[in-house]
């Protein structure tokens, strides 16, 4: 599996970010050296094909997959095209919070997180779906412009955040 971005062209600090990694140092040892979250830095690397693989095949790539509710957010959030667009939406955010404003550097040390503007369930809600097949078909599941990044601070301020969501029975 190959992640089609190698085009992206990388700004001075995601530059040396990628240098510091392709020399052979850790995922640790860059994130302790320049200031940059694990996860942070995982998303920085996947558009230039240089960030680790996935470490197993889970939920909709995996064979024993059975089907449901709770499985199918799983599912969604662990396919290809979920990662395409969590990537893209990193991209498009120039991985800074769309509240605040903030970019993680070494002094802030900020943790960006990917939240959909429309909820998952609420869109698969809206369009009936309950398989993969109809999730992967559902354009506004996959639509960019539902995608935004927030720090962490501003994200748990929002309704949707993990325990402010009103609980739904499969999410
Ligand atoms: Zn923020």
């Amino acid at each position: 599996m190959e992640y089609p971005f190698n085009g992206h062209k990388p700004n001075d600090y995601e530059q040396l970010v990628l240098d510091a990694y392709t020399s052979g140092l850790s995922m640790k040892k860059v994130s302790t050296q320049h200031g940059i979250s694990i996860g942070n830095l995982y998303h920085l690397l996947i558009p230039y094909n240089a960030g680790p693989r996935p470490r197993s095949r889970t939920g909709a790539d995996n064979h024993a997959w059975k089907g449901g509710k709770v499985s199918l957010a799983n599912a969604i959030r662990t396919c290809y095209q979920y990662r395409v667009w969590h990537r893209d939406v990193y991209i498009q955010a120039k991985h800074t919070c769309a509240f605040c404003g903030i970019i993680p550097n070494k002094h802030n040390k900020a943790i960006l997180q990917c939240d959909h503007i429309v909820p998952l369930h609420q869109i698969l809600d809206n369009h009936s779906i309950i398989t993969l097949e109809q999730a992967k078909d559902c354009n506004a599941l996959w639509d960019i412009s539902n995608g935004r990044i927030l720090c962490k601070d501003c994200h748990k301020k929002t309704s949707t955040y993990g325990c402010n969501r009103k609980k739904k029975s499969y999410l």
